[in-house]
């Protein structure tokens, strides 16, 4: 697998490639070093997919550290909890209570709902992710949050990388003979 680092991924038409999603979402462009944190959150999408599970992928960093990992475990282990995002976040939610306001989560695909629910809990300050869930992600939608998540309101960089994380998802459809959601809004 090619590192996201490579030039190729870098020109000019990464995110152009897909402008449906570039249109959708006016977002700031990544740093190198979000772009670096992703490629972590990448490595566990590609644990997640090893293992039978739909590709998706987590980091949490605090202070320019990685902190904790999770990869989606929804199918191998049967529980709809299972997302990237909560595992990452249950396996520090000490730390996180102590530290709210402080740290980061880099995801391959945007949070659902359920997600931004704990990202939102613990306060994160920035949520950055690699392609836009056009059917399930909540990462925008301010306008519908009651009040007191508004006022926790991170900052959202995305979509960083489409067409890894797209390109993941389809690799698990031909593996698994299985459809998801997620190529649905792109196809
Ligand atoms: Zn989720």
């Amino acid at each position: 697998m090619k590192s996201l680092f490579q030039k190729d991924f870098f020109g000019g038409g990464r995110i152009d490639e897909t402008p449906h999603l570039s249109k959708a979402f006016d977002m700031p462009s990544p740093s190198e070093r979000d772009l670096k944190f992703i490629e972590l959150a990448f490595e566990q999408a590609r644990m997640a997919l090893a293992s039978g599970n739909l590709p998706i992928g987590a980091v949490i960093v605090h202070n320019d550290q990685v902190i904790s990992r999770g990869h989606n475990l929804v199918d191998s282990e049967c529980s709809d909890l299972n997302h990237a995002e909560i595992l990452a976040i249950r396996k520090i939610e000490r730390y996180l209570f102590k530290h709210k306001g402080a740290c980061e989560i880099f995801t391959t695909v945007e949070p659902c709902l359920m997600c931004m629910g704990a990202i939102y809990n613990f306060k994160f300050s920035r949520i950055v992710f690699g392609c836009k869930d056009l059917n399930a992600g909540f990462s925008t939608r301010r306008a519908d949050l009651p009040p007191s998540f508004v006022r926790r309101n991170a900052e959202v960089i995305g979509p960083v990388w489409p067409k890894e994380s797209v390109a993941l998802i389809r690799d698990y459809c031909e593996r698994t003979g299985r459809r998801t959601h997620l190529l649905d809004a792109w196809t």
